[in-house]
This record gives structure tokens, sequence and C-alpha cells, in this order.
């Protein structure tokens, strides 16, 4: 397939722009990029995508986000609303977990895909819990995923809150899904909820299931309760905790880290530990801001994740890039290029983990053919150098046209061709009204 008449942005790590370009695909790579004129004399038979001078560019990576988050949109949290993290993790997330079966499992993550094609972003590292249906969720995730064609990484949440033998099964579901992963769309890490609840001895058994050259995926120091969980528990802070449990180091991703210490950082930093941060996560739920710029001096790879909130992550960006200006209170935090570095290239960086037989999140000839298409019109100069800013204040997510994931494209011309969002939406709306009904009875057992 020959992509022509496109604009490129290459996010290449000299960013470059480059007007009327073609780029032709084989199979699920770019072959070659070149001026248009010229790759359609050299491929004259080659299907043609024309990208009619839009701008053509590497898909969204999302780093940490929740598929089940879904069934939160519009529901109602019974009695007076959560006070704190804490209260919003056992009346809201906990209950809601324990809610799901396995057609509700396939219909959190199905209309998920749809808004991540439709927004331009064909990557995402997701986090699972369902404590009442934990064998094979991970496959039922993952049938979801190769349907749609995106690219994911999954694992699922072991934490002893719903007892031993769920924590025991969890364990068995991340390691069955590791062992067996082999489509080129999907990979596996190992899921882990968070320090504040696991024991020590459920942390090693994580350790010792994990089989060799995978890593973890946890929460970290989200709300300063982790914190002081920690050092009950162990008289460590978290990231020493994890650390001493064999849980750190370069194929780790721990989320939001907003509680750190400077000590906490550090050990990141020389362990080559992946932080995600999620700032609209962050703000929602009134945990604090993590020091993101002081993590990037310390040498973190800092990405950029959603949450389970959508699957935008333009939409990210432009939070990062307001709230760490309002919460110090100087315009100058957060530049353009320190939000361009955790999505674009520590994003890519992060993907590439998981996905080692080509370069990610690029446009070069041998990478993957992972590209959008979004009908962006500026009305000042574009160039690489104020691309960022362009991105934070001019792109809408509305303005992605095309996606293309290994070559395939999955939408053209704002068209799904590979879910079809009427029935997805439709079935989830008919499943969504049983999740509530049961979350309404598991919250009740709390109140
Ligand atoms: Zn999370």
């Amino acid at each position: 397939m020959l992509i022509v008449n496109a604009n490129l942005i290459t996010w290449e790590k000299e960013n470059r722009i480059l007007d009327d370009h073609a780029i032709f695909i084989e199979n699920d790579r770019i072959k070659e990029i070149g001026k248009s004129g010229d790759l359609v004399k050299k491929y004259p038979n080659e299907e043609k995508l024309d990208a009619r001078g839009q701008y053509v560019m590497p898909g969204n990576i999302c780093a940490h986000t929740h598929f089940y988050g879904a069934y939160a949109r519009g529901m109602a949290i019974p009695g007076p609303a959560p006070k704190d993290f804490p209260e919003i993790l056992q009346k809201l997330w906990w209950p809601l977990d324990r809610s799901l079966d396995a057609e509700s499992i396939e219909y959190s993550a199905l209309p998920c895909l749809v808004d991540a094609i439709r927004h331009g972003t064909t990557a995402l590292i997701d986090h699972h819990a369902s404590p009442n249906a934990i064998d094979g969720s991970l496959d039922i995730i993952g049938g979801a995923v190769e349907r749609s064609g995106l690219r994911a990484v999954l694992c699922y949440e072991v934490t002893d809150r719903d007892g031993e033998a769920k924590m025991k099964a969890g364990i068995n579901e991340n390691v069955r899904f590791i062992k067996k992963t082999k489509s080129p769309l999907l990979a596996a890490t190992f899921g882990l909820h968070a320090s504040l609840t696991l024991s020590d001895a459920s942390l090693d058994l994580c350790r010792q299931a994990i089989p060799d050259g995978f890593g973890f995926h946890v929460h970290t120091a989200e709300h300063e309760s982790d914190e002081y969980d920690s050092l009950n528990k162990s008289g460590m802070r978290v990231v020493d905790r994890l650390q001493k449990h064999g849980i750190l180091g370069p194929n780790t991703i721990t989320a939001h880290g907003v509680h750190f210490d400077a000590r906490e950082m550090e050990i990141l930093a020389e362990t080559g530990t992946w932080l995600s941060h999620q700032a609209r996560s962050n703000m929602n739920n009134g945990v604090g801001v993590a020091q993101i710029e002081s993590m990037m001096r310390a040498g973190i790879k800092v990405c950029l994740g959603n949450d389970g909130f959508t699957n935008a992550m333009w939409d990210e960006w432009k939070a990062a890039y307001l709230l760490h200006k309002v919460h110090h209170r100087d315009p100058r935090r957060m530049g353009g290029y320190d939000v361009q570095q955790m999505a674009v290239y520590n994003n890519a960086a992060l993907a590439n983990v998981f996905f080692k037989s080509a370069t990610i999140g690029q446009l070069s000839e041998g990478a993957f053919a992972d590209i959008i298409f979004v009908d962006y019109h500026p009305n000042t100069p574009m160039t690489a150098g104020n691309l960022p800013w362009h991105i934070i204040f001019g792109f809408q997510q509305s303005m992605v046209t095309t996606t293309i994931v290994a070559g395939k494209v999955l939408m053209k011309d704002r068209e799904l061709l590979t879910l079809d969002e009427k029935e997805i939406s439709a079935k989830a709306r008919e499943i969504a009204p049983k999740v509530w009904e049961r979350y309404q009875k598991e919250v009740a057992k709390i109140l």
C-alpha cells in the first residue's frame, strides 16, 4: 500500500515535518519514505491511499489504562461522595470490578478499542481486574484487541483484597497469559494492584512465578495511604519495598508516583523502571500532583497514560501541560517539549519493550506501520520546533480521520473497518445496567 499526498510528522528523535511525501507499506512495516511523485512513479501499480494533504504521523500510545473503567461513565456512587482516594477505591472501583463477568469484560474492552481507533491511539497498555471472573479474562480482552486490529499489552492485577485463592488465581492468569501470548499485536506483562493491597508473601509469590524476561505493571504512591501502609507493614517506603521484593527493573511499569520522596525517584532511575503519569486521573481523584519534571531530571523514563479516561491522548497532553502550571503557579513549568518527551519518545520506547521486532512510534524505514491521518489546517506556521504547541492548542481528536496499525487500515475517512461501533455500543448499553445492578449490590455490602 502506498500512502500519497501526505505531510509527514516523523517523530524521529530529531523530529521532521516533510511536505508532499509518500509512505510505501509492505506487510506490517514501512518499507520506504520519499517524495510523493517519486514513489508514485516507482510503485505505479500499488494500491493507493490518498492523504489529500493531511498530516500523517505515528499513532498515539497509552502507557497505562483500564478498559473496565468504561462502565464508570455516568454511574452513580450511592451515599455521600467519596472523600479521598481510598474511599474512591472502596466505593467505586472495587465493587465495580467485582461486578464484571465474561460478557461485561468483553464489552468494556470493545468500546474502549472503538474509542482508541477513532482517536488515533494505536497501542495501549491495559491493567485489568475482575475478581469474580479471573481465569481467562485476559483471553477475552485479547480476543477483542485482535478483532480491533490495535496493539495492546495486557495484565491481570494481583491483590490480596479478595482473599488468598483469588490472589493466586490472579498470579496464574498472568503466568498463563504470558506463556500463551503469541499474537503479533498482543504482549503480556504481570499485573500487581499496589503495595497497599499486597503482603510480603504475595509479592514474593509473584516474583517467584513471573517467567524470565518479563516485568510488572503496578500502581505506586498514587495516594499517601500507599506510603503509610508500606511504612507500617515494612518500615520502608513503597518503592524501597518493591525493590526489596525484586519488582522493579527495565521491564516494569509503575503508575502515578504522586507521593514519592527523592530516594524513591533515585531508585526508579537506577533500576531503569518506567513511570506513567496520568494528569486527568490525578486531578479527578484529588490525589495531588506528581513531581514529574523532577523525575525526568532524575533520569526516570516518564511516560503518559490515561488511567481509563478517554483514549484521546492529546487530551492527556493538554491536561499534563496545564496541571503543572497551575499547581506551581508558574507558566514556565511543564513545557511542550516535556510533554512531547513523555508522550512521544518515552511512550514509544516503552512500547518497544513489548514489541521488539521493529521500531514503534516513528515514521522511518523499517518501523511498524502504525499511522494516523490528522485533518489539521494550521493558521500559523507549523514546524518540528513548535509542533507540541500546535498539538496542545490546535489539535483535536476529532481531526483523526484514518487509523492504521501494522499496515492494516482500521479506520478510513472516519469509517471503522474492523469493529461495528453501532453494534458494540448497543450491546454495551444492554450489558451496562446489569453491571450497575451488581455494583449497587456489591457497594451496599460495604456501606
Ligand atoms: Zn490505574
